[in-house]
């Protein structure tokens, strides 16, 4: 099941540049991470359906920095219980399907980039060029932090070739989505859906 499900999910990672090559340079460059939207990709195939969801944290517990405080920490394992119990984020018409699978893990991007390109612009002569170094050594320790959630559900429907319809509570649980884009393939067929809280539901063809 696993070795047919995974080309797939490749084959959907390609689709999602091209659905996003006509979007503003600079959101593509920082891998679409965008406060506010988040991406849900689902393959279906015969009865098994798989998902993953990718979300800036902020969206999620309202920041990105690593959860030290016993406060974050908290807000951090409420998401992650709420991200995990797929049977309530999901709901599906025309067939059942039942959860068998929710894994959520949260990366962080500590990389400076923005702060690099701040300075790119500042440099005139070799003398400054001296100092600008060690400025952006100083930059360097404390780094712009973005983290994501990304969360892989698996699915089991009684028949696939029945669902209808999924109905997508992300973004009722989770006010900071504002825009969930999704791509689908079902069963070989393949197209992209915006999901808004007015609009949370994903038509089958
Ligand atoms: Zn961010």
């Amino acid at each position: 099941m696993n070795a047919s499900i995974k080309p797939m999910l490749l084959l959907l990672s390609l689709l999602t540049v091209t659905v996003h090559a006509d979007e503003p340079a600079e959101q593509v460059q920082h891998g679409a991470h965008v406060h506010g939207e988040a991406t849900l990709q689902l393959v279906l195939q015969g009865n098994d359906l798989e998902m993953e969801l990718h979300s800036p944290a902020m969206n999620i517990i309202g920041f990105e920095h690593q959860a030290v405080s016993a406060k974050d920490q908290q807000k951090l394992q409420q998401a992650i219980a709420a991200l995990e119990a797929a049977n309530e984020l999901f709901r599906f018409q025309g067939t059942s399907c039942e959860s068998v699978k929710a894994a959520v893990n949260l990366s962080h991007d500590t990389s400076a980039h923005e702060h690099e390109h701040e300075h790119e612009h500042e440099e005139t002569t070799d003398h400054h060029n001296e100092q600008h170094k060690h400025q952006e050594e100083g930059h360097t320790r404390e780094p712009v932090q973005h983290s994501e959630f990304i969360a892989r559900y698996v699915f089991r429907c009684d028949n696939g070739s029945r669902l209808r319809q999924i109905n997508v509570a992300l973004l009722q649980q989770f006010s900071g989505i504002h825009r969930l884009d999704a791509q689908w393939i079902f069963n070989a067929r393949q197209g992209a859906a915006e999901l808004s809280a007015d609009s949370p539901t994903i038509e089958v063809p």
